[in-house]
C-alpha cells in the first residue's frame, strides 16, 4: 500500500499538491496557489491564479492589487486537477480557513493557523475529521496557555478607567488582532471613539465593509492633544516606541499579543501594559483540537514541532515536522 498521503509534498516554500499541480500557502509565486488567509506568511502576492475565501481574497486585494481570483465560500466544494477542495472556517481571523483535499480517499486538512476561541470578527473554527492534519505549533509548548480573553480587555479598560490624565496606547497587528481587540472592548461595552494609526485605516474599513461592526473609529492624524487623553489608541506594534507615539498625551503603553506571555519580551518592547490575547490555539486547545481531528498522522508546521511531536508519540499518533520557510512567528502576534 502507499505511503498515506504521499500526493502531497511538503517543500521549504510551501506545501505542494500533485494531482492537482497547486500549492498550499507558497512563499513564492507559482501558477495555483490556495491560500489559507491574508497574513503576510502565508498570502504573498503575485500568484498565475489564487483559491481563497471572498474575504481573504479581498484581504489580499487591499495588500497587493488585484489577484486573479477564483473565490471559494466557506463551505463549498470545487475541483482543482483531481482533487477535491473545500474551505471550512479556522476561527483565526476574518475569512481564514482549513483547506480540506480529497484524493482518492484520503482526506489531509491543512489548518493554516488557527485557533478556537470565541472571535467576534470571524467565524468559529470547524473540526474536520481527516487522516492527516497539518497544524501549526506556534504556541506548541505546555508552558502557554492563554487566559481568558474577557479578562484581558477588562484589565485595559480597568487602566484607562485608572489613569485619567492619560490615554492607552495599544499595539496589534493590522490584520486581524487590531478589529479583534476594537470589537473585543465593543464587546465589553466600550462605546467611546477608538482612535488608530493610519496603518490601521484600510483594513478596519474592509473589516466594517464585510460586515464586522466595529463602531466608531477615528484617525489619531487630526486629532487634537487633548482629544486624546482618556482613549483607546491603537498602532502597529513598530509604532509603539517611535516618534510617532509622541504627540500622544502621556500614552501607557500596551500590547497585544500572545507573546506577551512571556514577560521578557514585554520588556524588551518596554510594554507597560502586556494583554494575552492570541489568534493561535495554546497548548491545551492544539492538543484538545488533535483529539478531536483524531487524524491517523499529525504534520507540524511553523512553532515549537518537538513538544507536540512528543505528546503525538505519547498519545500513539505518527508524527512528522516539515520544514517550512517564510513563517515569520511575529508576524500575526
Ligand atoms: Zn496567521
Ligand atoms: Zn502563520
Amino acid at each position: 500500500m502507499a505511503r498515506l498521503g504521499n500526493w502531497i509534498e511538503p517543500f521549504p516554500e510551501g506545501i505542494f499538491v500533485k494531482p492537482a499541480d497547486a500549492w498550499v500557502d507558497p512563499s513564492k509565486a507559482v501558477e495555483k496557489a490556495l491560500v489559507t488567509h491574508g497574513h503576510a506568511d502565508h498570502a504573498r502576492g503575485g500568484h498565475g491564479a489564487v483559491w481563497a475565501t471572498p474575504e481573504t481574497l479581498a484581504i489580499m486585494d487591499v495588500r497587493y492589487g488585484q489577484q486573479s481570483a477564483n473565490p471559494v465560500a466557506y463551505g463549498e466544494t470545487i475541483r482543482v486537477g483531481e482533487v477535491e477542495v473545500s474551505f471550512v472556517p479556522a476561527g483565526h481571523v476574518l475569512g481564514s480557513a482549513q483547506i480540506i483535499l480529497d484524493y482518492r480517499g484520503e482526506r489531509v486538512v491543512v489548518s493554516g493557523d488557527y485557533k478556537r476561541r470565541p472571535d467576534p470578527t470571524c467565524a468559529p473554527f470547524v473540526v474536520t475529521p481527516c487522516d492527516i492534519f497539518i497544524t501549526e505549533a506556534t504556541f506548541g509548548l505546555p508552558v502557554f496557555r492563554h487566559p481568558d480573553t474577557g479578562a484581558e480587555i477588562d484589565r485595559l479598560l480597568h487602566r484607562l478607567a485608572h489613569e485619567p490624565g492619560r490615554c492607552v496606547l495599544v499595539g496589534a497587528y493590522a490584520l486581524g488582532k487590531a478589529q479583534r481587540v476594537i470589537a473585543e472592548l465593543r464587546a465589553r461595552g466600550h462605546d467611546d471613539p477608538i482612535y488608530y494609526h493610519g496603518a490601521m485605516e484600510r483594513l478596519c474599513t474592509l473589516y466594517e465593509q464585510l460586515g464586522v461592526p466595529l463602531g466608531e473609529l477615528r484617525p489619531v492624524a487630526g486629532a487634537k492633544k487633548e482629544e486624546l487623553v482618556g482613549r483607546i489608541i491603537i498602532c502597529p506594534p513598530s509604532a509603539l516606541n517611535d516618534r510617532w507615539s509622541r504627540r500622544l498625551p502621556d500614552p501607557v503603553t500596551a500590547m497585544a499579543s500572545g507573546w506577551m506571555r512571556v514577560r521578557q519580551r514585554a520588556r524588551q518592547k518596554n510594554v507597560e501594559l502586556p494583554l494575552v490575547i492570541s489568534d493561535h490555539c495554546d497548548w491545551d486547545e492544539l492538543t484538545q483540537t488533535i483529539r478531536e481531528v483524531s487524524p491517523k498522522e499529525v504534520w507540524i508546521t511553523h512553532g515549537r514541532e518537538d513538544a507536540l511531536m512528543h505528546w503525538c508519540m505519547l498519545h500513539q499518533i505518527k508524527s512528522r515536522e516539515l520544514h517550512l520557510v517564510g513563517y515569520e512567528e511575529d508576524e500575526e502576534e
